[in-house]
């Protein structure tokens, strides 16, 4: 077993924004409680003893702590606990009292459930999530952390998953594309969602519209924010097709090599006409995706040589096919006979340079895969972290 951290913006309403600064301020309060206590104390009490003291004071004193989950409190005490430990074993300083200046801090909760968009917490009920079907929604979850950063909050959802022998010692090569999103070597084929381009012609529509509306004018203002909106959308369908097909890959397919094409996606983007579809296809994207995923399960990526031509080469016989053009769909091979799909000939010569015999080209893929965390950054508006918490056997 195996338990991950996905960490991610949620969309509080008003009434959960009052509650969710209540619960951090609980969870403080109880952290400085103890610590007092703790510090004041001629015999050191334990934390056993001050839970039990807390939940006494809960009935009197500290009444208004009844407001939030029990959980953020008691958990608060238990962070306490591990503090204390840490530094008595030298691992850490001795642990200070959490001002509020220094921010709203964090709880920690459980009996947490999980939607493709929402998240239901103790007290706070269902809270939107910013971004759809990131959350893992088959998975045991363990707790979740809120926190508070620059005035947005962020939910991390501790979850156990189980990670299997792979089973299979199969290669397979993914076709990244423009209108088919991935194309295997097996022969699934991933198209780019309808849903997006139907939603990017309406963005086409309104920033027609935006251009006639006079400069400054409220009109403006509420289409421009319209607009916003629409984008945001784009992107967070755009995130859900790649996260479907790279997981159906990386886990259902589950091959032991993933032979991906290493495209140089900043070099395409400077052909105008390219440059719309290829960030449609969201390549970038998929690829991290395809590396983290892989990562987590054992399977291997590995980059060909994006001069390899995996398009104009015949995947039966070796032979290239120099006058092969971009709206060719289906590859025709002179030499062999072979008639196939264009995209689904590349995906067998991406797999074909894993072979034993190192492909009709002889290149053999080299094996490359990045960390994790390392581009987590880039992504502007959706903070989400990845944390691998612990492993245990
Ligand atoms: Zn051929």
């Amino acid at each position: 077993m195996i338990q991950k951290a996905y960490k991610t913006e949620i969309d509080p309403n008003n009434k959960q924004k009052t509650l969710l600064l209540k619960h951090a301020g609980c969870a403080r309060g109880a952290w400085n409680w103890a610590l007092g206590c703790i510090k004041n104390a001629e015999s050191k009490p334990t934390i056993g003893q001050l839970r039990k003291k807390l939940t006494e004071l809960k009935k009197g004193e500290f009444a208004y702590m009844n407001e939030v989950s029990a959980h953020a409190t008691q958990e608060s005490l238990r962070d306490l606990d591990k503090a204390l430990t840490n530094f008595f074993k030298k691992r850490a300083k001795y642990p200070k009292f959490k001002s509020r200046d220094r921010g709203i801090g964090s709880f920690r909760v459980y009996g947490i459930k999980v939607t493709d968009n929402k998240v239901h917490l103790p007290i706070l009920k269902w809270v939107n999530l910013k971004e759809t079907g990131y959350i893992p929604t088959d998975q045991r979850i363990v707790s979740a952390t809120v926190s508070e950063k620059a005035g947005r909050w962020y939910v991390s959802v501790a979850v156990e998953e189980e990670v299997e022998q792979q089973d299979t010692d199969g290669v397979i090569g993914v076709d990244l594309g423009v209108k088919t999103l991935a194309t295997c070597s097996d022969g699934s084929q991933y198209a780019n969602s309808k849903a997006l381009s139907k939603e990017e012609s309406r963005i086409k529509h309104f920033q027609c519209k935006l251009s006639r509306k006079t400069k400054g004018s409220n009109r403006r203002t509420k289409l421009k924010k319209k607009i916003a909106r629409l984008h945001q959308r784009v992107t967070n369908i755009r995130k859900d097709a790649t996260h479907k097909i790279t997981s159906e890959i990386v886990k259902i397919k589950r091959p032991q090599i993933i032979v991906l094409e290493d495209l140089n996606v900043s070099g395409m983007t400077k052909n105008h006409r390219l440059a719309k579809a290829v960030c449609d296809a969201n390549m970038r994207e998929c690829r991290r995706q395809f590396e983290y995923k892989a990562e987590w399960t054992g399977v291997e990526v590995r980059f060909v040589d994006r001069f390899f031509p995996s398009s104009k080469m015949c995947s039966v016989c070796g032979t290239l096919k120099q006058d092969l053009k971009l709206g060719d769909r289906t590859y025709k091979c002179s030499e062999c006979g072979l008639i196939m799909d264009r995209d689904l000939n590349a995906a067998h010569n991406l797999k074909n340079t894993v072979s034993s015999t190192g492909g009709p080209s002889g290149v053999v893929a080299e094996p490359r895969i990045k960390r994790v965390l390392k581009n987590e950054s880039k992504i502007p508006s959706v903070r989400r972290e990845l944390t691998l918490v612990e492993m245990t056997q």
